[in-house]
């Protein structure tokens, strides 16, 4: 058992400790140096009031947005560590924030208030460990615990059930049974917090190890914030590309795919408009027409209500709405997609299609594989080529059009969009005096 703290969070501890304070490493840094993993952040909790740790760090920027619940982040080397005085959180009676925050002195009152077991432990190098509820247990069988009475302390902050799932994801820990039985008797409670707060653990949890069981076992507790989930719970597939429900198929989907949060979310939404696109045909063999569109409808509606950013909602919507374009390797489809969505989006999109294809029956896969491989390496080449597909790579500007004697805007961007085609389809070559010379006769026809 090691816990090795960097040098600028040991100043801090022995700075707090010789002005006659407490002071400890807390949280998620003393959990993950005890697995063995470089904790991202060091946070510290001290006996000291959020005043004295002001001036006890006068000669240092610090940061005092949370001086109100304790906190004053400190920047040492433009790295911020956060300082927060014992707490002891008073009664929640909203399921979200506590009433009052009162500061304590005693390192216990403040482990109590924490989650789960694995995160109420502080470590402070003249100490060592400080382990008062069976944390180092918890962390050696890889099991997620409240601190206390799992109901008590879930409705005191409902938040902490997605946090559960979260950590259970991210750690891959199990969930202990009294836990569980809280989380999912409790999980309705989860309606009163937030959204980008059920927003930041969803995301994370998305980008989990541990993500499919986490999944497929919480998925009710998933649906009280994503009602529109739900649909896809046991909703038969009926047909041959397919030997998985749909939710079963999506949660197959996102462990195949790098964990980025945006990727990881497209494939969480990517068929959730198929429950309400099923058409049978007449031998009895389901369609889902129009489902990808449907779909990027349906998750950008979600992820707004999430709180997500526009650039967040764009980039999962387009790889949702594109999640089933068949492009067979074929270089003209291959150039409108990226004329559509863009170098970076459509190689994205090709991990996407590669996770979906990995979910499916065994059906053609060989095949599915084999064309996806031809399309991502003509997508490759086409880039690599510096062939055109944009506007910005086409030999004539609006300027140009404009010098011609066209002076609408829009005559020109239809001229330009017009010209573009014909040089992805390979009827026009990418040269100006061919461009110039039909962009005048596409403009006389016009007339
Ligand atoms: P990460 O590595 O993801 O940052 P973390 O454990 O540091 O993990 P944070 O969300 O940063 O997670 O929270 C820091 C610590 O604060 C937690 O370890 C836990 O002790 C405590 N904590 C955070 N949120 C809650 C909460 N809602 N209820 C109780 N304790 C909490
Ligand atoms: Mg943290």
């Amino acid at each position: 058992m090691t816990v090795t703290i960097p040098e600028n969070a040991r100043m801090i501890i022995d700075r707090l400790e010789a002005a006659g304070y407490e002071c400890y490493a807390v949280g998620g840094c003393v959990r993950d140096s005890l697995r063995g993993i470089e904790p991202h952040d060091w946070d510290l909790c001290t006996s000291a009031l959020p005043d004295e740790i002001e001036r006890i760090f006068s000669d240092c920027k610090a940061i005092t947005l949370g001086k109100k619940y304790g906190t004053i982040a400190v920047l040492i080397d433009s790295e911020q560590y956060e300082i927060t005085t014992y707490r002891i959180d008073g009664d929640y009676s909203d399921s979200r924030h506590p009433d009052a925050v009162c500061f304590s002195t005693s390192l216990y009152d403040d482990l109590m208030r924490r989650d789960f077991t694995v995160n109420a432990m502080a470590y402070n190098p003249r100490t060592g460990l400080v382990d008062e509820f069976g944390g180092m247990r918890d962390l050696e069988y890889a099991i997620i615990r409240c601190v206390g009475e799992p109901e008590a302390r879930f409705s005191e902050d409902a938040l902490r059930i997605l946090r559960a799932l979260r950590f259970s994801s991210t750690l891959d820990f199990t969930i202990e049974p009294a836990t569980e039985k809280a989380i999912l008797s409790m999980k309705d409670s989860l309606s009163a917090i937030a959204p980008e707060r059920l927003c930041s653990e969803l995301l994370r949890l998305l980008c989990g190890g541990n993500v499919s069981q986490v999944l497929r076992r919480f998925r009710s507790v998933i649906a009280v914030f994503i009602p529109e989930i739900s649909g896809t719970f046991d909703f038969e597939q009926n047909n041959k590309h397919h030997n998985r429900d749909v939710y079963k198929h999506i949660v197959a989907s996102v462990r195949n795919i790098a964990p980025e949060p945006a990727l990881r979310t497209a494939m969480f939404f990517h068929d959730i408009g198929k429950p309400m696109s099923r058409v049978f045909d007449k031998r009895g063999v389901a369609h889902y027409k129009g489902h990808q569109t449907l779909g990027a409808a349906m998750a950008e509606e979600i992820l707004r209500r999430l709180c997500c950013s526009r650039l967040f909602i764009d980039e999962v919507c387009t790889l949702i709405r594109y999640h089933d374009e068949r492009l067979m390797g074929d270089t003209v489809k291959i150039k409108c997609l990226l004329r559509d969505i863009g170098e970076q989006r459509a190689r994205e999109l090709m991990l996407v299609q590669r996770a979906d294809t990995l979910a499916q029956s065994m059906y053609m896969r060989e095949e599915k594989l084999a064309m996806l491989d031809a399309t991502e390496k003509e997508l490759e080449r086409i880039i690599a080529s510096g062939e055109c597909y944009s506007l910005s790579g086409l030999a004539i500007s609006g300027k140009d059009v404009l010098h011609l004697g066209i002076s609408s805007g829009r005559q020109i961007g239809e001229l330009l969009n017009l010209t573009l085609d014909k040089v992805i389809a390979g009827e026009l070559s990418n040269e100006r005096d061919e461009l110039l010379g039909f962009v005048l006769a596409a403009a006389e026809d016009e007339k």
